[in-house]
């Protein structure tokens, strides 16, 4: 099917002037989503709206600019709580982003956990889900786990449930690979964790854009997730934690916010979420965020999510045509994201190739080092689709992609 879906793209072009440029004198085809999406009107004029009108501290004073920043702040607490579907909106505390969100998590936990405990990741992790976990290791001494990849590279879920033990404290995986684009069958993971007694973080950072997240229904513990990569801003995120769980958590900084009462004999920390929100946060963030989910809302996700299936299944198929290509987990459930290799060739020339002729691409490691190792690859290109992407561009895409290998391999 070559058609654009039942809704309309260029209706939702109309929101991301940032495509409307050329780019090495061609008009910009950007499919690297996965890194970071682009903000539509709304929410840059809900930052600038913010910066103009409201700018003041939050919590903090009894004055109508602070009053105001202040209730667009809780506002948007409790609109990505409906979002994700938490059952409070304590359960949602603001973060830079999924890597401070893990790091955070990493902190918290250290003091639960002893020499000898293990922890279960997985092969296909991004860095953020590996690094902190490893620091962790060297500091208390648990045990890091990985669940790894069948032949078509997917995960081994036989092998992860010989990795379960009564050991096993976390199990922490991405909901959708960055690198692949491979949806990841988090429900099982979860259910099988949770009969050993385990908790589970689930990395949403690629799921939310392209999924209907509900951490209730996943059963998760944590779910972690950046505002960028879902039509957001920079430099906020979110960490979802169940509250009975976040309750037994000790603070990770200190500071200002995070506390009830402080003397120099006793201090007392602050409630839910504040406890884990030391300092002055990100607001006009959190309020570009409140925005980016409320142009999501103004949608039917299932058009999206069908829009970008069709966009994937077009392009996957193209490649699959080409003898030069090789296809990374070719006919596996994906989601948002194709990676593939040009057989001889180095990824970082394709993409710099492309990039001559205006399309966005991203090409290496995509931070998920151990998965290239266990891909027997340096690094893959990868292409990634949002909603205002269209069928042209995918199909521009392959025919210079076609130009490009014609032209190294000749
Ligand atoms: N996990 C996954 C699966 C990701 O795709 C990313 C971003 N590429 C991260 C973690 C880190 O997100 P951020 O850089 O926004 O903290």
């Amino acid at each position: 099917m070559l058609s654009d879906s039942t809704f309309s793209v260029s209706q939702i072009r109309t929101h991301f002037p940032i495509l409307n440029q050329l780019v090495n004198e061609f008009p910009l085809i950007y499919l690297d989503n996965a890194a970071t999406t682009q903000k539509p009107i709304s929410v840059i004029e809900a930052v600038s709206r913010y910066y103009l009108n409201d700018n003041a501290n939050v919590h903090r004073a009894s004055h109508q600019l602070s009053n105001r920043a202040t209730c667009a702040f809780e506002a948007a607490r409790e609109k990505v709580k409906n979002f994700i579907n938490a059952a409070d909106s304590k359960e949602i505390i603001w973060t830079k982003g999924t890597t401070e969100s893990i790091n955070l998590l990493a902190n918290v936990l250290a003091p639960q956990l002893t020499k000898g405990d293990e922890i279960i990741i997985s092969a296909l992790e991004h860095h953020a889900n590996i690094v902190p976990w490893q620091m962790l290791a060297e500091r208390i001494g648990i045990v890091l786990k990985v669940i790894p990849l069948t032949d078509n590279s997917t995960l081994d879920i036989d092998a992860y449930k010989l990795l379960l033990s009564d050991k096993t404290k976390l199990v922490a995986v991405a909901h959708i690979s960055n690198a692949l684009g491979v949806i990841n069958p988090v429900k099982e993971i979860i259910k099988l964790a949770h009969q050993t007694g385990a908790q589970v973080l689930i990395d949403g950072a690629q799921a939310v854009a392209h999924q209907r997240v509900d951490v209730q229904e996943l059963d998760c513990d944590y779910y972690v997730f950046s505002g960028h990569k879902l039509f957001g801003p920079t430099g906020i995120g979110v960490l979802y934690g169940k509250q009975h769980l976040l309750e037994l958590l000790p603070p990770w900084q200190g500071g200002g916010e995070m506390i009830k009462s402080v003397s120099f004999e006793h201090t007392t920390y602050n409630d839910l979420p504040f406890k884990f929100e030391a300092g002055t946060p990100n607001i006009a963030g959190v309020i570009g965020l409140a925005a980016a989910v409320d142009f999501i809302n103004s949608y039917d996700r299932q058009d999206f999510l069908k829009h970008e299936q069709c966009l994937l299944a077009f392009t996957e198929r193209a490649l699959a045509q080409m003898p030069e290509i090789k296809l990374f987990c070719a006919g596996v459930e994906k989601s948002g994201a194709v990676s593939f290799a040009v057989k001889g060739e180095h990824p970082t020339d394709i993409a710099m190739l492309l990039d001559a002729q205006g399309i966005a691409v991203r090409s290496g490691s995509h931070c998920a080092m151990p998965l290239m190792k266990a891909l027997n690859c340096s690094g893959t290109v990868r292409v990634s689709f949002s909603i205002y992407n269209t069928i042209a561009e995918a199909q521009r895409f392959i025919e210079a992609l076609k130009n490009v290998v014609q032209m190294l391999q000749e």
